[in-house]
This record gives structure tokens, C-alpha cells and sequence, in this order.
């Protein structure tokens, strides 16, 4: 609940920014495959767009991910990371040397392409790998990954993250900036005009189109999508997540912790009438109650999600993945 409600309160302070608002919207677009791509445009316009595949190469087609994808700028993209985080890590004082860092990332599986991985989409028995990165989900050990290659201060590292991700999305923006000049000047040879597109500006498309029927599905998935962005904020999630919520949560207990000691005073609650413990050895000493069945599974549930992915990920991910699902059943 503290967690809810702390990750609102910087989202919503967040929010103000329209810059950062636009680029949630699209980093959230990329999440969850909802970019206006060929792909996406020929599923809800089929009568105007024809063709799935891909206005730049014509080979492959066009989903989210492909405009990064295609004629290998994703390799561009590795690249331009790598040396970013070496740059970055040599602002900020690592004693290693630039050239040693950009190699030791080179060899991380994490940062590989996979090929296979970008025709197939994922499946559970994938490595994390460069694509996931694109998506947007960050990888878990990253912070140790940064601590052996780069620096081992902890609050550089958490910077270093964050500017890393920035950094990819902006070029991901720049791309993505070109391809759409790219598609428009290929609208315009099509005579895909606003007028067949259905008379208005794109931009003020989600004001003023009716939007085709949805299914009771697709509605269901909707409210699901919104209601989590909105109550956790999507980039937000996958790089701040747990880290800052824990840190938001700490916040607040000790907070909570000095108003309590306020009002136990008043209370006349003292050390002694507790029971002659300190607050901090009641874990070592109380008998905890007994745990009914259900909690304990839920506990136990729960500990293994963090411990696999860190909470926040697996929201992400399991969106990403129930999607393609749905997509793959839909087949
Ligand atoms: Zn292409």
C-alpha cells in the first residue's frame, strides 16, 4: 500500500514534465507493442494499410521493435550503449580504462543480439538479452554487472543506470523521428492521404476518432494496461522500481516510526510496560503468530518472484509475455 501510494505521488510530481510525459507515452508504446508500425496499422486499418512489411528494408515486418531493428541499427544501438556506459563510468571517476570497460560489456551475454530471439519473440527459456533492453525491461544483476566493470559506489551505479536507459531511449526516439518522415513520404506515394485515414491530424486521433468496437478482451486488457501504468508509471517501474520504492518505503517508516514513539510517549507506553525488550531484538525474541496456510503461500510465492526477478520486472515482463500469449493464441 506504502508502495502504491509513494510511486503515485512521484509519478504524479513527474507527470508536470510534458517532455517526460511524451516520452513515457513512448517508452510505454514500445512496452507494449502499441507503436503505430505497419503491423499494428494493418490489424486496425486493413483496408488502407495492405502490407505488414516494412517501408525501409521491405523484407521484414514491421512490428514495434523492427524500426530499431532494421538494417542492423540495433547493432548501432549496442554499441552506442556500450560506450555510453564506459563514458559515463569515466565521468565518474572508474579507475578502469575506457577500452576495458567497452570490452568487458562486449562479452556479456546479457547485451548479445539474438537473432532467433527477434523473429520468434520470447519465450520463457530466452536469456535476458539486448532486445529486452530495447524494450525497455531492465536486466537484474545490472547493478553488479556496473560494480565489476565500471565503479563500485552505490549511488553512481543507480546514476549510471538511469542515464543509460535515458540515453538508449533518446537515440530509440531519434529513430524512431526518422522512420516516421520515412513513412510519410511513403504515405504520400501510396496517396494515403489524412482525408482516407479519416480526415484528421494524427495527433488529434485519440480526441476525436471514434475508435473501432472493442472486444470484451481487449477491453478487459485496457483497464488492466491503464490501470497499472497509472498506479505505477511504466519506466518509472523498470528502472527506479524497487530500488526507489525501498528506499520511499524506509522513508516513510521512519517516519512513521518517530510519530509512533511521539505517541507512545503520550500514551505512556515506556520500555518497561513493552515488556523490557528494545524494539529492535522483538524479532529475535517475540514468538511471531502463527501464519495461516494461505499466507504462508503467499509468502512463500512471493519471495521466490523477488528473488527471481525483483518484483517490478515481473509485472513488466508478465505483461509483455501474457500479450504475446494472447497474440500468439489469437494466431
Ligand atoms: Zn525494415
Amino acid at each position: 500500500m506504502t508502495m502504491q501510494l509513494t510511486n503515485t505521488t512521484k509519478i504524479t510530481s513527474r507527470m508536470t514534465n510534458n517532455e517526460d510525459c511524451n516520452n513515457r507515452t513512448f517508452n510505454q508504446k514500445i512496452l507494449f507493442d502499441e507503436l503505430p508500425v505497419l503491423r499494428n496499422l494493418n490489424i486496425r486499418k486493413p483496408e488502407i494499410y495492405k502490407q505488414k512489411t516494412c517501408v525501409m528494408c521491405n523484407k521484414d515486418i514491421e512490428d514495434t521493435l523492427h524500426p530499431f531493428i532494421c538494417n542492423n541499427f540495433n547493432t548501432f544501438l549496442r554499441e552506442k550503449y556500450i560506450e555510453h556506459i564506459a563514458l559515463i563510468g569515466k565521468n565518474y571517476g572508474s579507475q578502469k580504462s575506457k577500452t576495458n570497460i567497452i570490452k568487458a560489456y562486449r562479452h556479456e551475454n546479457f547485451l548479445k543480439i539474438d537473432m532467433g530471439r527477434q523473429l520468434r519473440g520470447t519465450i520463457n527459456s530466452d536469456q535476458f538479452n539486448f532486445i529486452d533492453i530495447m524494450r525497455g525491461l531492465s536486466y537484474k544483476h545490472m547493478s553488479q554487472k556496473i560494480k565489476s566493470h565500471v565503479i563500485s559506489d552505490i549511488q553512481i551505479i543507480k546514476d549510471i543506470q538511469f542515464k543509460i536507459y535515458n540515453y538508449l531511449r533518446k537515440l530509440m526516439k531519434q529513430r524512431w523521428t526518422e522512420r516516421c518522415s520515412t513513412f510519410l513520404e511513403w504515405e504520400k506515394r501510396q496517396n494515403i492521404s489524412k482525408e482516407n485515414k479519416g480526415g484528421e491530424k494524427d495527433k488529434n486521433d485519440r480526441k476525436h476518432k471514434k475508435r473501432p468496437t472493442k472486444t470484451r478482451d481487449e477491453k478487459y486488457e485496457t483497464i488492466k494496461k491503464s490501470l497499472i501504468i497509472q498506479q505505477w508509471g511504466c519506466d518509472l517501474l523498470i528502472l527506479e522500481g524497487l530500488y526507489l520504492s525501498k528506499k520511499l518505503m524506509k522513508q516513510r517508516w521512519t517516519e512513521r516510526c518517530s510519530t509512533f514513539l511521539e505517541w507512545e510517549k503520550r500514551q505512556n507506553i515506556s520500555k518497561e510496560n513493552k515488556g523490557g525488550e528494545k524494539d529492535k531484538n522483538d524479532r529475535k525474541h517475540k514468538k511471531r503468530p502463527t501464519k495461516t496456510r494461505d499466507e504462508e503461500y503467499e509468502t512463500i510465492k512471493k519471495s521466490l518472484i523477488i528473488q527471481q526477478w525483483g518484483c517490478d520486472l515481473l509485472i513488466l515482463e508478465g505483461l509483455y509475455l501474457s500479450k504475446w500469449m494472447v497474440r500468439r493464441l489469437n494466431k
